[in-house]
């Protein structure tokens, strides 16, 4: 099969498994990482308008050859947030005020900003407690710039999906009751992405369904 067949037979199943829980809109964020811009460029072709990356350099890369609303959501390095707000609309994982402070110097243009929230306390997998999150929810709604899309998460290694994103529904409910703006929910990944959308999930960030293993696993 040739990889266009490929990647079209596998998003064609994404999609439709999305469409067949999903009771809200939904929007399918496909995760390039490791991948080439060429998988990029074919997705652009099938009509994906949203990419995911971690890396500053690869998402720099990629959003210079394929067009497109290029989303980062890997673990953010001081150092990596001038490059990363040159080509990323929009930030998934937000979890430190000190970040947000260069964000506001350094983004060229206005962001879209999800704040990853942490559902162990150990923060393995990064993310904010919950009274962080609700100093940086009140920084970011503050702002006359950015925009507070809303939460997102990785639920912890080990952790049943579904008891993660209840966890996570609960802690998103109370939120909305301070930010009721901030109404997207971005939570899900290959494995989990039907449970997270059936407890609300708006933006699903999926990579190896679409494109195939990645090794070295990142
Ligand atoms: C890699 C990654 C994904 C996509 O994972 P898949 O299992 O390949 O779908 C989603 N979100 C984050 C934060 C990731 O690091």
């Amino acid at each position: 099969m040739s990889r266009d067949a490929e990647i079209s037979a596998n998003l064609e199943l994404v999609r439709s498994k999305i469409a067949a829980v999903a009771s809200h809109p939904v929007t399918l964020i496909a995760v390039t990482k490791t991948f080439p811009a060429s998988d990029a460029q074919i997705l652009k072709e099938l009509g994906v308008e949203d990419f995911g990356e971690n890396r500053d350099a690869e998402g720099l890369e990629k959003s210079q050859i394929v067009a497109g609303r290029w989303h980062f959501q890997g673990q953010i390095q001081s150092n990596k947030l001038k490059s990363i707000t040159s080509w990323a609309s929009v930030i998934h994982s937000l979890d430190d005020p000190r970040h947000f402070e260069m964000i506001e110097k350094l983004a060229p243009h206005p962001l879209s900003i999800f704040l990853q929230v942490s559902l162990d306390g150990a923060h393995h997998r990064g993310g904010a407690g919950v009274e962080q999150l609700y100093r940086l929810a009140e920084k970011l709604s503050n702002s006359p710039t950015h925009t507070l899309a809303g939460l997102m998460s990785v639920p912890p290694v080990g952790m049943d999906p579904d008891q993660a994103y209840s966890q996570l529904a609960v802690i998103r409910t109370e939120f909305l009751h301070r930010f009721p703006k901030a109404t997207s929910l971005s939570a899900g990944m290959s494995g989990d992405y039907e449970k997270a959308i059936s407890h609300g999930a708006t933006h699903v960030r999926v990579g190896s369904s679409i494109l195939g293993s990645r090794s070295p696993h990142r």
